[in-house]
């Protein structure tokens, strides 16, 4: 079983109205709801592709609730940490082919109450196989509590995937105990190194040979249609993808990590895990949907990836 982890989840509100009204009344019909947080979608990928998901993290609330049933619904296993204050909305107005968000920051948590789920973390380690945490950090936790979830999981032999960004993604990266995997685009890289990055291999190559990512087994760095670009131990891919016809990208970093998670978990070889990451992400991108996969057509996306190694 893999351990999905979301610290700070959300209903996710999209409100359609073509005629938006700002100080005004507006109404809408079709609104959608759906239970959020990037790894809630790690989750919903990862049962999609047939494996047996965990979703774990911090809830509370009617909203808390509400993502217990939409995650019962999709069948997929939950057993998170409660607090007496209310998850978060995030609302997303659809209007003249835009898109505003108005996205809730959530409950802020207390050092007792992030000591207390560290300890329900490790618990639940005892009948995973590997852990994928993903998303921001909720306000009052220490930013290096993902790297805590890290080390932890490495002294239990347990693989942990991290895909966060901004301070807690450096964090975690500074940690004297490395993450097994991690996930950045091309922003969170160059944020990261604070630097501007050209796409080139040379570029990328250099970039992930700077002492930050030492002791990280793999970096994938995804690249939307471009593909991705891994260090893998000692070794650099370059991973490339066909062009498809996309309906919407959102949550394709999600579904990339969930092909990951499942490739490693069945010990696929390194090629095959790359074009089972790259087909997760490549098959979100076909959905309406995000964080949703169609399994019918893994098979025929993932014969289309090609995985090239690098000449040192
Ligand atoms: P998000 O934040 O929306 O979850 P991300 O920035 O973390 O996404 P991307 O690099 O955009 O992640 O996409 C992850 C993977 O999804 C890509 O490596 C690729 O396999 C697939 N993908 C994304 N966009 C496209 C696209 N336009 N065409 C084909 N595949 C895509």
């Amino acid at each position: 079983m893999i351990l999905t982890v979301t610290m700070n989840p959300s209903v996710d509100i999209s409100y359609p109205i073509s005629d938006f009204k700002l100080n005004n009344v507006n109404r809408v019909e079709g609104a959608v709801k759906t239970a959020g947080g990037k790894g809630l979608n790690v989750a919903r990928v990862i049962r999609l592709l047939g494996e047996e998901a965990l979703a774990t993290g911090v809830l509370g609330g009617t909203i808390g609730g509400y993502i217990v049933q939409e995650l019962t619904k999709d069948k997929i296993g939950n057993d998170f940490f409660n607090i007496n204050r209310e998850s978060r909305n995030c609302i997303a107005i659809l209007h003249d082919g835009k898109q505003t968000e108005i996205l809730e920051s959530g409950p802020v948590l207390t050092a007792e109450e992030g000591t207390a789920i560290l300890a329900k973390y490790e618990r639940l380690l005892s009948n995973v196989s590997l852990v994928a945490i993903s998303g921001s950090l909720p306000q009052g936790l220490p930013s290096g509590f993902y790297g805590r979830m890290a080390q932890i999981g490495r002294e239990k032999g347990i693989p942990v995937i991290v895909d966060t960004s901004g301070e807690p993604l450096r964090q975690v990266l500074l940690h004297k105990v490395k993450p097994f995997a991690i996930k950045p685009n091309t922003t969170e890289l160059s944020q990261l190194l604070g630097r501007e990055l050209d796409e080139s291999i040379r570029s990328l190559k250099q970039a992930l040979t700077d002492e930050l990512f030492q002791g990280i087994e793999w970096i994938i760095v995804s690249m939307g249609r471009d593909g991705a670009f891994v260090k893998h131990g000692p070794d650099f891919y370059r991973v490339t993808i066909p062009e498809i016809k996309v309906v919407n990208p959102v949550g394709s970093g999600d579904a990339t990590v969930a092909g990951l998670a499942v490739a490693l978990k069945n010990n696929q070889t390194v090629p095959d895990v790359l074009r089972t990451a790259m087909a997760a992400g490549m098959l979100n991108t076909m959905e309406e949907k995000t964080g949703y996969i169609n399994p019918d057509k893994f098979k025929p996306v993932f014969e289309l990836v090609q995985v090239k190694k690098i000449d040192l």
